[in-house]
């Protein structure tokens, strides 16, 4: 990252007071986006496009849920004339929903399809190039022309989207730049920014404006940093501030596509940036409106909210990921993963059972606790004492005046606010979770921090806005260089499960994805079981990708390419593969995008035809063509050649 970025961090209105993004308003049939309107949700058909009858029907359903744009692959020539048809169709029926066709690689079909949709999307790392994985020096002069190419590949298709009054998305996708931008930026947020740039120039010496952006990957991270650097880019090189579209591909399914989608797609909503979103899940498409409405609707009201200080020194870069420098207190902090640490503090009655759902479970017979990958590290009991041995990886957290009574016992650590802490009571002498809010922040506080090796804060917020306020709370520490380890606290109530993920994720994911905090503390009061609240924490550490408790999944939504049924696929491969903790394994649909796509999975199983899989060891093609009955197996087969296999335990 160069210091020019450095020094330019404005990437949003404000890090302490919301507001959204001042965008253009793009046209996009009788519905625009961007301006004052609101954040608008959209899904993608997953249906073969030629089948006219198929596609109306899901684009109702998708409609019924919700779903204010429709978007639809169009591969070759053949589905571009098809979506006609389907207009022609839901037009009859009184649907009057905008459709986006999905280009690939097919100028022809852009062309086509712009005649008869409302927008369509590019991908300019695949619009005019055919990518190779090749490691290609270019010339200043070489690039140029490169450029030039695309400037005439891609000049037709603005001039008929002028003409007809349809608007454009440059889609940059992480896993599928061209050679020419990965020979001279890698694939970084900076290549990403810069592929949709080449594109966003010709468009404006063309006079071309009814342009969204978007900037995906994957990786919340990535995806981050890369919108991030566009707002940034855009105002710096003077573009117009064109709207956003928000989305983490291949997002996967269940509560690990919402967390994944919710670390990347939240974070980016707190600071205001977004005018529509799509979250992509290997699920029905229908599935994935209720989930970005509950995004978008957090921001509905959120103007208005407690006032937060101003930071007038930022100290964090946004635009690449640095872990923010504490000192390690027993297990937290430096170098150690972030700590989950449960809330039991309003249970009635705990037992050895009741730690089943925090991943420990206890044998009779064996008279041992097995410890699971997603087993948290500490546990707040409030005033409720345990009267058996606790398993050895674990501490416990109670009231100061409860650890007074058992401060003899091994692992047991007093919960103190921070008046209490000011006033100078009794301490551990290893460690103490100190409970403040930003307000807490006094001189005197914080200079006691930074005098005691044995504190780890515990923060809360009571804000509306409180993502921000908490990250006020680690601006202020860094720029008093005081590196006490924190736990990021979060109290939520009366929420469904699904909530709970969607808004955890974003609230605490929000500051990980910025190297900020070293533990999690959800504290939610009927939102669902103990399993499902443990579980969240551990999945918000693996999709911010600071501590990695499970096999990932990067699998893609699928769409009208998609060559078999992906749940099921998914769902199978997961079945064998989910005890291998770490890997990661990328599952698409078809081989367009394939093997880009995936980015950085260890393996890939890409579908390559008709009943046929091509599999993939990171990037490099292994096994061509292998009939889709056999392809699990020989997934499976390859993972073992690589001494990557681990018999599963029986139980
Ligand atoms: S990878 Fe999946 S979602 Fe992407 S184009 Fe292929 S089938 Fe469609």
């Amino acid at each position: 990252m160069n210091s020019q970025i450095l020094q330019l961090r404005n990437y949003c209105n404000s890090l302490v007071k919301y507001s959204r993004r001042k965008t253009r308003e793009v046209k996009i049939g009788d519905l625009p986006m961007g301006g004052d309107n609101p954040i608008r949700i959209q899904s993608m058909t997953t249906i073969d496009t030629m089948d006219t009858k198929g596609s109306v029907e899901q684009t109702i359903r998708m409609i019924n849920a919700g779903c204010e744009y429709v978007r639809i692959t169009a591969p070759s020539i053949k589905e571009a004339q098809n979506l006609q048809e389907i207009k022609n169709e839901l037009r009859k029926q009184g649907y009057t929903v905008p459709l986006i066709a999905d280009i690939h690689f097919t100028p022809n079909a852009a062309e086509l399809a712009a005649r008869i949709v409302e927008k369509v999307r590019v991908n300019p790392g695949n619009y005019a190039d055919k990518k190779k994985f090749e490691e290609i020096e270019y010339t200043d002069s070489a690039y140029q022309s490169e450029l030039d190419r695309i400037r005439e590949k891609f000049t037709p298709l603005v001039k008929i989207c002028k003409e007809y009054g349809t608007a454009m998305r440059i889609g940059t996708n992480h896993g599928s730049l061209s050679d020419r931008i990965m020979s001279r930026y890698g694939d970084t947020p900076l290549g990403m920014v810069e592929s949709a740039l080449e594109f966003l120039r010709i468009c404006e010496d063309l006079n071309y404006h009814e342009i969204v952006l978007s900037m995906k990957s994957s990786n919340p991270l990535v995806m981050v940093q890369a919108y991030r650097l566009l707002v940034q880019k855009l105002d710096e090189e003077g573009f117009q501030p064109y709207p956003l579209h928000l989305g983490v591909t291949e997002a996967g399914d269940g509560e690990d596509g919402r967390i994944k989608s919710s670390v990347g797609i939240g974070t980016l909503l707190e600071d205001g940036l977004g005018d529509t979103i799509r979250v992509s899940l290997t699920e029905e498409p229908e599935a994935e409106v209720p989930v970005a409405k509950a995004l978008a609707d957090r921001y509905a009201h959120r103007e208005g909210h407690e006032p937060i200080p101003e930071i007038t020194q930022y100290p964090i870069n946004p635009f690449d990921y640095a872990r923010r420098a504490t000192h390690e207190v027993v297990n937290f902090g430096a170098h150690q993963v972030p700590r989950v640490v449960a809330d039991f503090s309003s249970k009635e009655k705990v037992t050895p059972a009741s730690f089943f759902a925090l991943g420990y479970h206890y044998s009779v017979p064996l008279d041992k606790w097995n410890i699971a990958d997603m087993a948290c590290d500490y546990i707040f009991l409030g005033d409720k004492t345990v009267d058996f041995e606790i398993p050895g990886t674990l501490g416990l957290i109670y009231n100061h005046k409860t650890w007074l009574t058992q401060k003899a016992k091994d692992r047991v650590y007093p919960f103190i606010t921070q008046k209490e802490y000011l006033k100078g009571v009794e301490t551990s002498s290893r460690l103490n979770l100190i409970y403040a809010l930003l307000k807490d922040l006094t001189p005197d506080f914080i200079e006691k921090l930074k005098q005691d090796s044995t504190v780890v804060l515990l923060i809360d917020t009571y804000n509306n806005h409180g993502m921000a306020e908490q990250r006020r709370i680690f601006v202020e520490l860094i720029n008093q260089d005081c590196k006490v380890p924190v736990i990021i606290g979060r109290a939520y109530r009366d929420l469904t499960a699904e909530q709970l993920q969607l808004q955890s994720a974003t609230d605490i994911g929000g500051l990980l994805v910025d190297g900020l905090g070293d533990g999690v503390f959800i504290a939610a009061e009927n939102c669902g079981s103990d399993k499902m609240v443990n579980e969240t924490a551990f999945n918000i550490l693996q999709a911010t990708r600071t501590r990695i408790s499970k096999t990932e999944y990067i699998s893609c939504p699928s769409c009208g390419r998609t060559l078999f049924d992906l749940q099921e696929t998914t769902s199978l491969i997961r079945s064998r593969t989910s005890h291998l903790k770490g890997l990661k394994i990328g599952i698409m649909g078809c081989i367009v995008n394939g093997p880009g796509e995936m980015a950085d999975a260890d393996y890939g199983y890409v579908g390559s035809g008709p009943g046929r899989i091509t599999l993939y060891r990171g990037r490099d093609v292994v096994k061509r063509n292998v009939p889709s009955a056999k392809a699990v197996d020989e997934l499976i087969g390859l993972i073992r050649e690589d001494g990557n296999w681990l018999e599963q335990e029986t139980k």
